[in-house]
């Protein structure tokens, strides 16, 4: 990695310990007027999923208190470990590759925390408090602007809120709880005023920091990244040694050369990358880890460039190899590695998904003693019956055995109910003749059906009296 920030303080905190306020000069470039259309749309469609359905069911719906992960018209259940894990690894691989091939491309152009401060909430704070670079109006000096900005922040932090509990709860139960009093349903109010007020905290006072101290993605660019990753990099060969266009005007008139070099490069020294960027840092020292590639330095630089009538690009996307000469190389071990990876973890996805059955039965051993005897004699395992409805309608299961001549199953649990995506566990007595024992085991079948078919089909080894002999009742 390049060369880090030459100060050892960060760009957000002054020398002493405090908080650096950043509050950077827009620059409305062509990639600004980029972003913002992506980030319109994703904001559009960011507020619109918890509202779409398919298959019956919101498109993302992340239903913590019953364990129930829906994804694109597909429930995961708290027993779908596999699936759960093949899904979260492939996301992290499917990362790394973005990452080392485009850099931190989801940090600048989709992530919400740049989204929403770059094109909601900083524009309010300009809109009412005025824009750096620029004078402030009347209006913009007034206290009223200044409660109209905090009170837009709060509504607008306030939907946000209800956006992202939509995920979690769902539209329908957001409605009720949106209608019911909050001296009723305190709990539901606690929990909006709360998301609401952590949004403000993060969208007008945290900020930046979000992206600096809390989120990990940053810290770990340096081992995602390598030479040939394409970031947003200075072109340090052409902007070096910098300074005043004016000084350079007279270098052209009369050229001084050092080492083969002009004496001055293209960068003059204005400073705009810096007083643009949102993490307050400069670009020119290198790649960093506050850098989140938002670009506006590239527009910032562009616009400068422009009206010197220079080529633009002294900042923009390429790979510090492309920046001191060398070839791009698309193909280099790690963007070979990571689709190759992603492919099988893909691959096993789709087959334990499509292996899936929508019943899930597990046969386990009961507590207690091995087994008893009963008073007719015949020798009862006590096992549990643990049944997950994966279907989206309620289903009545009922168990029986065979396998061995007289076996079966009784329990005062069965048949069973279960709501869809409910998990039950029937406690059961599993009964042979003595007869049926072998060296003092009995391997039987454990049949699992829902009144239309069998829907498992599950091997039990029942533990008995070793000689097969009469052993004294237990009940
Ligand atoms: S905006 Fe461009 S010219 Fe100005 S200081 Fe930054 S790199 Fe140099
Ligand atoms: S250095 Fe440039 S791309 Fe990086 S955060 Fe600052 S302005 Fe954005």
């Amino acid at each position: 990695m390049a060369a880090m920030q030459a100060s050892s303080v960060l760009s957000t905190l002054e020398a002493d310990g405090r908080r650096h306020w950043i509050d950077p000069k827009p620059s409305f470039g062509k990639l600004w007027r980029w972003r913002r259309a992506v980030a319109y749309i994703l904001i559009a469609i960011f507020t619109l999923l918890p509202y779409i359905t398919i298959n019956s069911k919101p498109a993302i719906l992340l239903d913590l208190s019953a364990r129930r992960f829906t994804f694109f018209g597909k429930t995961f259940l708290p027993t779908d470990t596999l699936l759960m894990a093949l899904l979260f690894v492939s996301l992290s691989v499917g990362i790394f590759l973005v990452t080392a091939v485009m850099g931190r491309l989801w940090c600048g152009w989709g992530c919400p925390q740049t989204v929403y401060m770059e094109f909601v909430y900083r524009p309010i704070e300009r809109f009412f408090s005025g824009t750096p670079g620029r004078a402030k109006t009347a209006f913009q000096q007034s206290a009223l602007a200044m409660v109209l900005k905090y009170a837009l922040y709060v509504l607008v932090s306030c939907f946000l809120a209800h956006t992202f509990l939509a995920y979690f709860v769902g539209v329908e139960r957001l409605v009720q709880w949106v209608q019911m009093s909050p001296a009723k349903h305190p709990t539901p109010f606690l929990v909006m005023a709360v998301t609401t007020g952590l949004m403000l905290f993060d969208f007008v006072y945290f900020r930046e920091q979000t992206c600096i101290v809390a989120c990990p993605y940053g810290r770990f660019q340096s081992v995602l990244l390598d030479r040939h990753s394409r970031i947003i990099t200075y072109d340090r060969e052409r902007g070096e040694p910098r300074g005043k266009a004016v000084k350079r005007a007279r270098e052209v008139a009369l050229p001084v050369v050092s080492g083969g070099r002009p004496a001055v490069g293209d960068c003059v020294d204005c400073k705009l990358c810096v007083t643009t960027c949102p993490t307050g840092i400069d670009i020119r020292n290198g790649l960093q880890m506050e850098c989140v590639n938002c670009a506006q330095c590239i527009d910032a630089c562009d616009a400068v460039m422009t009206r010197l009538n220079r080529p633009t690009g002294l900042i923009r996307y390429a790979s510090e190899a492309a920046m001191e000469g060398e070839k791009p190389r698309l193909l280099r071990p790690r963007v070979v590695i990571y689709p190759a990876i992603l492919v099988v973890l893909i691959a096993a996805f789709v087959v334990v998904l499509l292996r899936k059955a929508d019943t899930d039965v597990n046969v386990l051993r009961g507590m207690g003693a091995p087994f008893s005897v009963l008073a007719d004699s015949t020798v009862a395992n006590q096992i549990k019956i643990k049944i997950v409805n994966r279907r989206d309608r309620a289903a009545t299961y009922t168990a029986a055995a065979r396998g061995a001549e007289g076996v079966r199953v009784s329990s005062e649990m069965l048949p069973i109910t279960l709501e869809p995506g409910e998990m039950k566990t029937a406690l059961a007595i599993l009964a042979a003749p003595p007869s049926a024992f072998k060296d003092g085991t009995c391997v039987v079948e454990v049949v699992v059906s829902d009144g239309t078919k069998d829907v498992s089909v599950t091997s039990y080894r029942m533990m008995g009296p070793a000689t097969g002999h009469h052993v004294e009742s237990s009940r």
